[in-house]
């Protein structure tokens, strides 16, 4: 008899210091899918859903759908979009008898009522399964492991790649595992460790050899030891103020072994050695805006990530300071990718492309973080904001960011967002008929994502931290309560 298996997912990453709440329109705005959509939205994708998708083929499974949603990373998710979507995944998994569990979910969640979403998440899980039936959960790269969450779930494997390119490994290596545990070969155990830290690994980089790969290539070599399943590293998500937020060592092995927590606490030890080593050196706008005038224009763009506005890390995406900076310095050649605001991209769809406009842009969301620009400029293009990534990260996935538009400021063209994402993709551009390829100059608001799809294109990669905004390394700069004290680099050095 085919074995029933519950696929759902629920991800989000929490910037407590964000006041924007995620609730269940940005839920909605960024993907909330039922059951009966599931199969149809992820099938030939390459993100965790279609991995699980595949492995219930190769293991002969019969998958029953959940709810599958994510919001973009931003303040803590409402009380009403967690009791809605957490509740339609319980609900899936009391419908009918299940074998297991497939669960998709990011690792950062803070609702308003529980620091420890995920952890409340798998606890109404259990409330309905039991202990007995195994459960294997997917996390990002960024998670925060709770005490809890190791506790509820059986199996727990994060990405190992920053930029996130591995989402279906990691899914098909958890079901994988999840099929020995169901033959009767494994009882699989779940065993974290944590350091002292809020902020270490590099943040999890692995697009150049550093403290990541480091460690990464120690965990392969615990990984070969006998009973040891899965290890994987997370760099954890500094932009939470939770008592368990920070680096992470996850450590799947066959039965509880006290060796299990030994090799986590070295491969912590590691962790915690390598926490000034860092791979990538954020300068400021205006010494990004010196490098680009001594380059000069080029056949390939100079990529600049507005890292300290990342609305992949829970950023507001609309604070202006480097593209004020570029309007400035008169940046010829050049794109922008995105600045989320809503207004002014409505009023580009009322004057229509062509247009000349006068209008108020970015910076509302929060001022601190860069007054709203007055520009002058055409409007190029209008678009709906739908299109499919097509990059290395999340290929496939359906963005729908609303309304946007294309609004030419000197020589930058800047992609007016309807909503709040982070450009990791070429598309960002492309859909909106630009080809960032063939500008001197692009700039993104993404800390490290787009180097999947624009290293391959860049003349050069400037990393910008222009100070204002909600995911700047400068963590003196918030107030923590919450985190366990001491802790790095609050605390110590
Ligand atoms: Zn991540």
């Amino acid at each position: 008899m085919s074995r029933s298996i519950l696929i759902a997912g629920f991800k989000h990453e929490t910037n407590t210091f964000s006041a924007q709440p995620a609730d269940l329109a940005a839920f909605r705005s960024r993907g909330l899918y039922h059951s009966g959509e599931v199969a149809d939205v992820f099938r030939g994708t390459r993100i965790e859903i279609a991995g699980f998708m595949e492995a219930c083929d190769r293991h002969g499974w019969t998958p029953v759908y959940g709810t599958v949603s994510e919001a973009t990373p931003s303040g803590p998710v409402s009380r009403e979009a967690f009791e809605t979507i957490a509740g339609e995944i319980v609900a899936a998994a009391a419908a009918q008898p299940l074998d297991g569990v497939l669960l998709q979910l990011h690792g950062a969640m803070v609702a308003a009522h529980t620091d420890d979403g995920e952890g409340e998440m798998l606890a109404r899980l259990r409330g309905v399964l039991g202990r007995e039936i195994p459960i294997a959960v997917t996390l990002d790269l960024h998670a925060n492991v709770t005490g809890a969450m190791a506790d509820l779930a059986d199996i727990m494997v994060s990405y190992r790649t920053y930029p996130h390119i591995d989402m279906f490994e990691a899914a098909s290596e958890a079901a994988d595992i999840l099929a020995r545990t169901l033959a009767g070969e494994v009882r699989p155990k779940v065993t974290v460790a944590r350091g002292p830290m809020i902020d270490g690994v590099d943040h999890g980089r692995t697009t150049s050899p550093g403290p990541m790969l480091e460690v990464l290539e120690s965990a392969a070599r615990f990984e070969k030891e006998a009973g040891v399943l899965s290890i994987t590293v997370n760099a954890g998500f500094p932009w939470a103020d939770i008592e368990e937020a920070g680096p992470s060592v996850v450590v799947v092995g066959d039965g509880a072994q006290p060796r299990h927590g030994e090799i986590a606490k070295q491969l912590m030890a590691e962790i915690w050695e390598s926490r000034h080593r860092h791979t990538v050196t954020c300068v400021n706008a205006a010494a990004a805006m010196e490098s680009i005038r001594q380059a000069g224009p080029g056949a390939k763009p100079i990529v600049l990530a507005d890292f300290a506005d990342n609305p992949g890390g829970g950023g507001y995406g609309d604070a202006t300071g480097l593209l004020g900076a570029m309007i400035a310095a008169d940046v010829q050649d050049a794109a922008f990718a995105t600045v989320f605001d809503k207004e002014a991209a409505g009023i580009c769809h009322q004057a229509g492309e062509g247009a000349q406009v006068s209008l108020s842009l970015g910076g509302k969301t929060d001022p601190k973080f860069g007054a709203p620009l007055d520009v002058r400029g055409t409007v190029m293009r209008l678009t709906d904001g739908k299109f499919i990534l097509d990059g290395p990260m999340a290929k496939g996935a359906r963005i729908d960011m609303g309304p946007s538009a294309v609004l030419r400021v000197g020589g930058i063209d800047i992609v007016v967002a309807g909503g709040r994402f982070q450009a990791y993709d070429r598309q960002y551009f492309l859909h909106a008929g630009i080809d960032p390829a063939k500008k001197s100059v692009i700039a993104v608001k993404s800390a490290q994502h787009f180097r999947a799809a624009y290293g391959p294109i860049a003349r050069e990669i400037i990393v910008v931290d222009s100070g204002g905004g909600l995911t700047s390394n400068d963590f003196t700069t918030l107030s923590y309560n919450k985190v366990r004290r001491p802790v790095y680099p609050l605390d110590m050095d």
